[in-house]
């Protein structure tokens, strides 16, 4: 799509919001108000849809998914048929299935597009530079009924990535996006933007942690990687046929090439390794926001502070959000939901709120919080997607919004409960501490010990230093904890101090290398693809825990309670 095209269509869908979805509401209405779902409402238009239609959460529905899954043909949820499921990432090891059709994808073709117009708007020649971004598979799977399950972006890839305008710039071969393998894969996609350095505009990955995991990757694996653009031999652990067919076609021996990479990979600092490397880059493309925010620090320390845009908010359930301002500062970032994509409807987060009444998509208030509720046309109704969002304006009258944190509450020994939102800004606090010293935390993650008594939090940092000597003190770390503590909500300082229901937070520091290999058993163990993974803020499997205490190499706790008084409402 053109960008004159796509602008003037997403003027004209925001123009219009309410009536759009009231539109997108009554066609998922036609279409499916005689599956086996819906008519149990006795719906007569769209009006009984609010009043009778019930708020669910994936395990509501959960039975009728399974039918599905195990091969029921019947219009269970959707009129038209289940073509596969979307295997979603967000729920820990087992992942969730959610039904998908054509006209679903459709949708997200359309959101991928117009969010790609906007970056073109915004970056002068963008398709004529080349996207060096890391894209990654998982197979797939079936499911009893025969039906293939896979990542939204395994599909994405699969499906439509051949088709699309940005897929012609991209250094990374379709035959690489598609290997299962993942050394595999990344090796061969990193090779290929190292023969494009001169050439590539943008680099990226969907996530920011995918992103980290690349650099980590060129680290580890420089020497062999310039041997082969030293030789134009491709290293025999790539085996792949078809990466190999490929390949065959890019290799050629570029010695000068090899020595200036390796003279870059060979320094100390890889403080600004990305513009050294590529360094033609205008800017990193990858999401930063919500729980991924605590890698903004690491993505600068290695792009040397280049621009970051965040261009999509999508979940497996549906894409919806499109950052209309790419270039805005990564705090900044909001996301226009679009109302063709589905029913949007919002959960107020108000704890004054009672009513059961959910909020219109053109209702939503600035400065208040929602969870987001969505009902799409491929058999999700009324569906708590949990996540939460701030409004910060409106574009037209389609409202925009800040992506806060999953819904779940994290971290809870007492009466405390600390969500994502709390725990990334405690460990936000933290960072303050630490940038007296020259290290940044390149991933952390937490869990509640309650082996000792009471129990307490724990933090697992694994610690990036941008000089030899910027190890923290354990003064320091300790201040850390503390700093951590003093950031935590009234509830969590109450029973610390007055209770003592929790006991010092602690900090334990791994070894580098732990989140890799914690995202390592992730990803094998579950169903969710590599690109997806997103390391869990709160880490609760016992092997997840025992792997990354396995790792420790440095423990401080919080020298002292942090303070709180009687005033302090909760
Ligand atoms: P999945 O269903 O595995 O594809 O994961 C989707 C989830 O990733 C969403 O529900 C969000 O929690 C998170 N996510 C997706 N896009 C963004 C974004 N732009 N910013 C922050 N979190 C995001």
């Amino acid at each position: 799509m053109d960008v004159a095209k796509a602008l003037q269509f997403i003027e004209q869908v925001t123009e219009n919001a309410d009536k759009v979805q009231q539109t997108t509401l009554a066609e998922i209405l036609s279409q499916n108000g005689g599956t086996e779902y819906l008519k149990r409402f006795n719906l007569d238009g769209p009006d009984a849809f609010k009043s009778k239609v019930p708020i669910v959460t994936y395990e509501d529905i959960q039975p009728f998914i399974r039918r599905i899954a195990d091969g029921d043909r019947s219009p269970i949820l959707c009129a038209q048929p289940i073509s596969d499921f979307i295997i979603s990432g967000t729920s820990g090891a087992q992942g969730k299935l959610i039904p998908v059709n054509k006209q679903e994808q459709d949708i997200r073709v359309l959101q991928a597009s117009l969010a790609h117009a906007i970056l073109k708007q915004h970056v002068k020649g963008l398709d004529e530079g080349k996207s060096l971004r890391f894209m990654f598979i998982k197979p797939d799977r079936r499911t009893q009924g025969g039906l293939v399950a896979r990542s939204a972006i395994t599909r994405f890839f699969k499906n439509d990535i051949k088709n699309r305008a940005d897929a012609m710039t991209t250094t990374s071969p379709y035959e690489a996006v598609c290997c299962e393998d993942i050394f595999q894969s990344m090796y061969t996609q990193m090779l290929c933007g190292l023969y494009e350095r001169e050439h590539v505009l943008r680099v990226g990955a969907l996530f920011a942690s995918g992103l980290l995991r690349a650099i980590r990757f060129l680290q580890l694996n420089w020497q062999n990687l310039t041997h082969d653009v030293r030789t134009g031999m491709l290293n025999p652990r790539v085996d792949d046929q078809g990466i190999r067919g490929c390949m065959a076609r890019v290799l050629r021996p570029e010695p000068e090439l090899a020595d200036l990479l390796a003279r870059e990979c060979d320094k100390d600092k890889w403080e600004g390794i990305i513009t050294r490397i590529w360094p033609n880059t205008k800017f990193v493309d990858t999401i930063v926001t919500g729980s991924m925010s605590q890698y903004i620090p690491t993505v600068d320390y290695y792009s040397g502070g280049l621009p970051v845009t965040c261009t999509q908010y999508a979940s497996s359930e549906c894409s919806c959000g499109i950052n209309l301002d790419p270039f805005c500062h990564p705090s900044q970032v909001s996301y226009t939901f679009m109302p063709h994509t589905a029913y949007l409807e919002f959960l107020p987060q108000d704890p004054d709120w009672s009513g059961s009444e959910l909020v219109d998509l053109v209702n939503v208030e600035i400065g208040k919080e929602y969870e987001l509720v969505v009902t799409n046309y491929n058999g999700l109704y009324r569906y708590r997607l949990g996540d939460k969002f701030r409004v910060t304006g409106f574009h037209n009258s389609a409202p925009q919004f800040r992506f806060l944190a999953r819904r779940n509450v994290l971290l809870s020994i007492d009466t405390d409960k600390t969500d994502e939102t709390t725990l990334q800004g405690a460990v936000e606090s933290a960072y303050k501490v630490l940038n007296e010293s020259k290290t940044v935390v390149a991933d952390y993650t937490s869990y509640v010990d309650t082996t000792t008594i009471p129990s307490h939090y724990v933090i697992f940092w694994e610690l990036l230093l941008k000089d030899s000597d910027g190890w923290p003190s354990g003064e320091v770390v300790e201040q850390c904890c503390l700093a951590m503590e003093e950031a935590m909500d009234a509830e969590y300082r109450r029973c610390r101090l007055a209770d003592k229901s929790i006991g010092a937070l602690e900090i334990r520091i791994v070894e580098r290398g732990s989140f890799e290999e914690l995202m390592d058993y992730a990803v094998e163990k579950s169903s969710a693809a590599f690109s997806q993974y997103k390391t869990p803020k709160c880490v609760q499997l016992k092997p997840m825990v025992d792997l990354l205490n396995s790792r420790v190499v440095a423990a401080h706790f919080s020298p002292s309670p942090p303070h709180w008084t009687l005033e302090e409402r909760l």
